[in-house]
């Protein structure tokens, strides 16, 4: 009878010390709630990386070698789908993945050439929530900034693995209820405006290719990317001739 008195009474003490555990692990977690306001992205992960850009294949070295040198050094493959690669495109990717940052470059898998996207205007798109992949179109490769578009496109990839920041940019540049949906200040161009998604990608492509106007007209923007997409790397503006 004592014996299971003393059992009873451990076992009521086991109850009460679980219960209390549980209260105080509940109301702990209530105290810290997850991701509240974009502070948890102070704690993006650096990458310290190379100072020197690698040597890529020059366009004189043609089509195979820089398809090797991209799958190779930056784990994208290029892929000819309904159009093909040529090899100044080649060059000009690789160029753009040489000085972008790894944790931006690593969200995108594969690049493939198609003859054309919904319509004639299209330049790139990316099946969002399917691959992370940008397809790039006839009319896309033949603008001289191609690789503004590339990055765009990369862009949506990083929004697919980064869904956290996409969701800080739009707290940040956009206003949201249930039946509204638009920017706070203006984005830098009219397709920025369409969305969160392409307000971002807009601002990417020309951190990547304008760097110089981002900066001045759209800072806010500037420092947005350069803190949390292209991990502190700034770019100079790219040269058309
Ligand atoms: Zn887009």
């Amino acid at each position: 009878m004592i014996k299971n008195q003393i059992r009873m009474k451990s076992l009521i003490n086991i109850f009460i010390t679980t219960v209390f555990v549980v209260v105080l692990t509940t109301s702990l977690s209530a105290e810290y709630p997850y991701n509240e306001n974009p502070v948890v992205l102070a704690s993006f992960p650096k990458v310290v990386e190379k100072s020197d850009p690698l040597p890529i294949p020059s366009v004189w070295d043609g089509i195979q070698p820089q398809k090797n040198f991209m799958s190779s050094v930056f784990a994208i493959s290029p892929e000819d789908d309904s159009a093909e690669w040529k090899a100044n495109e080649l060059n000009m990717a690789n160029e753009l993945f040489n000085k972008l940052p790894l944790p931006f470059r690593i969200c995108t898998k594969g690049i493939r050439r198609v003859k054309e996207g919904s319509s004639p205007q299209v330049a790139g798109y990316v099946e969002m929530n399917v691959a992370p992949i940008v397809y790039i179109t006839n009319s896309g490769a033949s603008y001289k900034v191609f690789s503004g578009y590339l990055a765009h496109e990369m862009t949506h990839c990083f929004q697919m693995s980064h869904p956290d920041i996409l969701s800080a940019w739009e707290k940040q540049f956009w206003t949201s209820s249930f039946f509204i949906s638009e920017p706070k200040t203006a984005p830098v161009s009219d397709y920025g405006a369409e969305s969160p998604k392409e307000d971002m990608a807009e601002s990417v492509r020309l951190y990547c290719t304008h760097s110089s106007l981002l900066k001045s007209s759209f800072p806010d923007r500037y420092e947005f990317v350069k803190k949390y997409i292209m991990n502190e790397s700034e770019f100079p503006d790219e040269k058309i001739d």
